[in-house]
């Protein structure tokens, strides 16, 4: 499964060479991007603050925003649900 691309950076290694940035989906998440030079992974800390630093990212990626559809936990009514014939019977004994 490809990663997923976070956004885009201006390739240092060439004039108007642009890389998508993407970032591992897997072990430790380390950003990197591909490009016409091929595949740049600086995967210690001075290039990933590179990257993070240059990089723009695309609008709504999901990494950074928290998903705006989450359902609500269900909650439970703690009463039962009485049945209109048994909530007619209840109210006869009151
Ligand atoms: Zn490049």
């Amino acid at each position: 499964m490809a990663n997923p691309t976070i956004g885009s950076i201006r390739c240092p290694l060439g004039d108007g060479c642009t890389g998508e940035v993407r970032q591992y989906a897997r072990g430790k998440r380390k950003y990197y991007w591909v490009c016409d030079h091929g595949m740049i992974t600086p995967n210690l800390p001075a290039g990933q603050a590179f990257i993070e630093k240059h990089m723009k990212a695309i609008e709504g990626q999901p990494e950074n925003t928290p998903a705006p559809e989450q359902p609500a936990p269900e909650t439970k009514p703690k009463a039962k649900k009485k049945s209109l014939l048994s909530a007619l019977w209840e109210d006869d004994d009151e």
